[in-house]
């Protein structure tokens, strides 16, 4: 069985800095690659900030910090991040043929041995296999954000993923100190398919005036003892990438699935929620 060494990270946005942070941290050799260099810089600089809080809090040994930057590079290449990799986590857009040209390409770049493993948070990883010519190494990881804290990794195979496959992304996923589950196949998986249920819930309920945004997160944090609100949540992963979701889970799953007229309009507006400055709250 694959040895994972070296982890390209495809996508440095909000979930692809925080996998390459977090492979980091778990001793991986780690490419961190975006087809812009604003969103490598805004991750270097996430990453950085980070590594201070854990070596301030205890967490990272002094010393541990530099040799984590030692072992991470950033590239807009993704030939340089992933032509030596054992392991690549695909974090681009919630776009279906964004990810196939990615995989794509991918299949072309890779060793042989290569896994390649999509982080969406709905989509099919059979069709994102199809498009290459190894589906018995292509599987889905669904991390949670923020990376580093989230316990929990989604495991999902798709039709021709090989238990082989499974087992490799698995131990990561342990090195990395997470938990896993195994999920099959189906839209939104497990978590996605519940959580955008509740939050767009709530956006529908604010649109009717039911109660102010910050005391539906009130009544649902006090109330049902959930950790976050559904919308300060909603913000945390970005109303873009939300909207994404919501609009493929409607498309495979059905009309309880429609995205809430609010996320619609905010999105068009710009409030694409924290990473934005301002969502269902402002963070100017
Ligand atoms: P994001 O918008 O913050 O970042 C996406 C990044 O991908 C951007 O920096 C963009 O420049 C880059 N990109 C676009 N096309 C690319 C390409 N062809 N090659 C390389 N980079 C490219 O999005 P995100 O929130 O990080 O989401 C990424 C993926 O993770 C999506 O599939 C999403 O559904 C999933 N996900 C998101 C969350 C969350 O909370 N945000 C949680 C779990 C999973």
């Amino acid at each position: 069985m694959t040895i994972v060494k070296n982890i390209a990270v495809i996508g440095a946005g909000v979930m692809g800095r925080g996998i390459a942070y977090t492979a980091d941290l778990s001793g991986f050799q780690v490419h961190l690659q975006d087809i812009t260099s604003e969103a490598l810089d805004r991750a270097e600089t996430y990453i950085r900030e980070e590594l201070a809080k854990s070596v301030q809090r205890g967490y990272v040994k002094e010393g541990n910090d530099k040799k984590a930057l030692e072992n991470l590079t950033f590239t807009t290449s993704i030939e340089e991040a992933a032509k030596n990799a054992d392991l690549v986590i695909e974090a681009v857009l919630e776009r279906m043929d964004v990810k196939i040209d990615v995989f794509k390409k991918l299949d072309q770049i890779c060793p042989e041995h290569t896994v390649l493993a999509t982080n969406t948070s709905t989509m099919s990883p059979t069709e994102i296999g199809a498009a290459t010519s190894r589906p018995e190494k292509t599987i889905a990881m669904h991390f949670f954000n923020p990376v580093h804290k989230m316990k929990l990794i989604e495991i999902i195979r798709g039709l021709d993923t090989s238990d082989e496959t499974y087992e490799i992304v698995r131990n990561v996923g342990e090195q990395m100190r997470k938990e896993t589950v195994e999920v099959n196949e189906f839209p939104g998986f497990v978590t996605s398919r519940m959580n955008c249920l509740i939050g767009n819930e709530a956006m529908n309920m604010l649109m009717e005036g039911v109660a102010s945004a910050e005391d539906i997160d009130k009544a649902i944090k006090l109330g049902l003892n959930h950790p976050m609100g559904p919308l300060e949540l909603a913000d945390l992963v970005g109303l873009d990438t939300r909207l994404r979701n919501m609009e493929y889970l409607h498309q495979t799953l059905g009309e309880k699935y429609r995205p809430s007229p609010i996320l619609l309009k905010y999105v068009k507006a710009g409030r694409l929620g924290k990473k934005s400055g301002k969502g269902f709250y402002n963070y100017e």
